[in-house]
């Protein structure tokens, strides 16, 4: 039996969480004896399919259809079902983002298999087949078990180490043969609102609360996200006074991060706030009242007014 990892590409770029998924297989065929491969769908350079490798995976099926590109759920789930069925594999990993969510439910009916979502560890290694898993938006851990012989392990952002030494992959060319129904839904148009990076994939979050007072100091925010090139978000009152489009307000009732480093600017650090950035690496909050709940999620912390720390922190990033 062998491994097969879902990749998934933003107009061919591959995505970071899909590396850290498949340096998961590679760790894992590892840990089992086996092989790991990877499967892409829609337009992707060679250089780009081959660079998978350096996260472990020997090979890669390329299924090179256009149509595929737009991320339909059901013609995915049906191509990765067939990659899966070619590797002979009896487990699937990938990340766990919408896509992959969408995804793996439909494959864990399509493959009758088991699937667990935010996994933060390898399996067991003895007795039943139990995985280390993220709940509570990051504030506990759960054990998990999965009984079938099929699996599929969706893999938590920024909770695996990633593999960057391994050889470029071997890229194999894959046909699957798509049902009618598979675009029975589709994305015909999109219509980008600007080309900022979108707030789930950013690496990197300058997010800004009622601490900066107005819109008209968010060239503060948008200053430092420009040197650090990152995505800017904002808390949820920010958002509902207009200051700032909804799809950046960040929390439980809005998008939920998971960057490599999240600052929050003039940001309280309520519960509803943090529920939507617990999966960051790395955080960094800056706010005058030291009192600020945020503080006790944060990693490190700045205790000072918005608008003097926040020039001389853009300028020090500049200035590097
Ligand atoms: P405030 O709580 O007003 O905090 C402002 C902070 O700025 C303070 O800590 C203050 O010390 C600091 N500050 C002020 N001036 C400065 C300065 N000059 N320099 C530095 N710091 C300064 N909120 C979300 O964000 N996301 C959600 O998804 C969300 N969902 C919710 C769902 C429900 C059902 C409910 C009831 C609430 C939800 N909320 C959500 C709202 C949440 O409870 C808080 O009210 C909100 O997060 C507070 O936003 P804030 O931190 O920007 O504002």
């Amino acid at each position: 039996m062998s491994i097969i990892v879902y990749i998934e590409h933003i107009e061919g770029a591959i995505k970071k969480t899909s590396l850290e998924a498949a340096s998961y297989a590679s760790a894992l065929a590892e840990q089992q004896g086996v092989d790991a491969k990877g499967v892409v769908l829609g337009t992707v350079s060679e250089d780009q399919l081959a660079s998978v490798g350096t996260a472990g995976l020997s090979t890669v099926y390329h299924v090179n259809d256009d149509q595929l590109n737009a991320g339909v759920i059901q013609a995915h789930a049906e191509a990765v079902a067939q990659a899966f069925e070619k590797a002979g594999a009896d487990t699937l990993i990938l990340a766990k983002s919408s896509l992959g969510d969408a995804v793996a439910a439909r494959l864990a009916v399509k493959l009758d298999a088991g699937y667990i979502s935010n996994v933060v560890a390898l399996p067991s290694t003895s007795g039943t087949y139990t995985v280390k898993r993220s709940i509570y938006t990051g504030k506990a851990f759960a054990e998990s078990e999965i009984t079938k012989t099929n699996k599929i392990l969706g893999v938590k952002k920024n909770a695996v180490p990633l593999k960057t030494d391994g050889a470029p992959a071997s890229v194999e060319a894959l046909e699957v043969n798509l049902s009618e129904g598979a675009f029975a839904a589709k994305i015909t148009s999109i219509d980008k609102a600007n080309d900022e990076i979108p707030l789930p994939e950013a690496d990197i979050v300058v997010s800004g609360g009622r601490g900066m007072k107005g819109p008209e100091n968010w060239n503060l925010i948008e200053d430092l996200a420009k040197a650090l090139g990152a995505a800017t978000g904002c808390s949820k009152p920010v958002s509902d006074s207009g200051w700032r489009p909804h799809h950046e307000h960040v929390g439980q009732t809005g998008v939920k991060v998971a960057p490599t480093l999240y600052v929050a600017v003039g940001i309280s650090g309520a519960i509803q706030h943090l529920a939507g950035v617990n999966a960051s690496k790395y955080i960094v909050v800056i706010n005058k009242d030291p009192e600020a709940p945020f503080f006790k999620a944060a990693d490190y912390g700045i205790v000072g007014d918005a608008f003097e720390v926040l020039p001389k922190l853009t300028e020090a990033i500049k200035a590097v």
